[in-house]
């Protein structure tokens, strides 16, 4: 375990913004945690910060920082032609799909190139291209930072949904993710439906891991900018599920508005990019904040941009969309 005093996170945020938290202990496990807990750690302010990528500061943080630093994947039981792999919460996304890819192993290769750590994945139940990790998630493998206990719950009773989760509600701030227990399958099942997928493998060879791999990376690289060069989160906002009526009410004086079906029965999810560039903000920029010119989901910080700036533009944003369609777009990124 280490321990460190007056941390400055702007390399350590993926939007780049420069603030300071009191005290970051990077841990290496349920060892760790539980000394933290006899310590009393958890009684004070703290939370976790995985790979900073789906996370806004807008102050410094005046508690302790949880950093992840466990890195392990590992096969812990085979059954036919599925396979149950453990990986732990410090280990980088990407890395665990690498490896899936590597080792033959069929579920995760749509989820190339995501940023952060395994242990964040569950948390807003990140997707792409068609695939959610809730599709390959069996079990979540929890520390209860009331008990200090160990507890492990099923994936059907993380209550996925789009972007969300149990550990965004009623577990939020009451449980750390220790590792993820996924199911994976030896069995080719490529999923292609999504957007020019299917094209860019095609031209790859064929439906390959390795080429649906490749294929999502590419996709990736041309369409969303790198935190590297340009701060930014990803997809600041959700796309908002609506009540079909509304939606159809929509498109009756928007014709060209996509619609896209939803999980929740009864309701559609629309396009927040397109309500975004569709209220005037196509590629605008206020000061040092501005959307990304690709992906209007992408707010991007343009230079020392702070915090409170990115929730002013993004506040914006919510309210011409609500003004113009009636329409209210959350935000996906965790603001703190
Ligand atoms: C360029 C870019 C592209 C992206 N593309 C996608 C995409 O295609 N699909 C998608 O779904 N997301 C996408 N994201 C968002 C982001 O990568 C995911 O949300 C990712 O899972 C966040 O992981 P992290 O390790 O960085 O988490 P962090 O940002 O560090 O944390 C996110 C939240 O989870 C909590 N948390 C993290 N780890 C734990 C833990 N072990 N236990 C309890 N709580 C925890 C944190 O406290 C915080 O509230 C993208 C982001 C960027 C920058």
């Amino acid at each position: 375990m280490r321990e460190y005093k007056d941390i400055k996170l702007k390399d350590r945020n993926t939007f780049g913004i420069d603030a300071v938290c009191a005290e970051m202990i990077e841990y290496a496990g349920v060892e760790d945690l539980k000394e933290l807990f006899a310590r009393g750690v958890f009684g004070s302010r703290w939370m976790v910060l995985s790979g900073g990528s789906n996370i806004l500061f807008t102050e410094d943080f005046d508690g302790v920082l949880l950093h992840p630093v466990d890195s392990d994947i590992r096969i812990t039981g085979e059954c036919g032609d599925m396979v149950s792999v453990r990986a732990t919460a410090g280990t980088d996304w990407d890395r665990f799909v690498g490896w899936s890819v590597a080792n033959g192993l069929w579920g995760a290769e749509n989820l190339s190139a995501i940023p952060g750590l395994v242990g964040a994945s569950p948390v807003q139940n990140i997707g792409a291209y068609g695939v959610e990790v809730k599709d390959i998630i069996r079990s979540v493998e929890l520390f209860a930072v009331d008990t200090g206990k160990e507890v492990t719950v099923a994936g059907a009773h993380c209550d996925f949904g789009y972007r969300d989760s149990i550990f965004k509600r009623s577990l939020k701030g009451k449980v750390i993710i220790t590792a993820v227990n996924f199911e994976l399958s030896r069995r080719e099942n490529p999923v292609l439906g999504y957007g020019d997928l299917y094209e860019k493998t095609r031209m790859l060879g064929g439906a390959t891991l390795e080429n649906i791999r490749r294929a999502v990376v590419g996709i990736r690289d041309a369409k969303l900018p790198d935190p590297k060069v340009m701060g930014n989160a990803g997809s600041f906002f959700k796309n908002p599920v609506v009540p079909e009526e509304t939606a159809l009410e929509l498109k009756a004086k928007y014709a060209d508005m996509p619609i896209y079906p939803s999980q929740q029965s009864g309701c559609v999810k629309l396009a927040a990019g397109w309500l975004i560039d569709k209220s005037g903000w196509k590629g605008r920029s206020l000061g040092r904040v501005g959307i990304h010119e690709r992906q209007a989901l992408v707010i991007v910080n343009l230079g020392g941009a702070t915090g409170k700036e990115v929730v002013e533009f993004a506040t914006r944003i919510q309210a011409d969309v609500q003004y113009k369609f009636g329409v209210w777009i959350d935000t996906e990124v965790n603001i703190v």
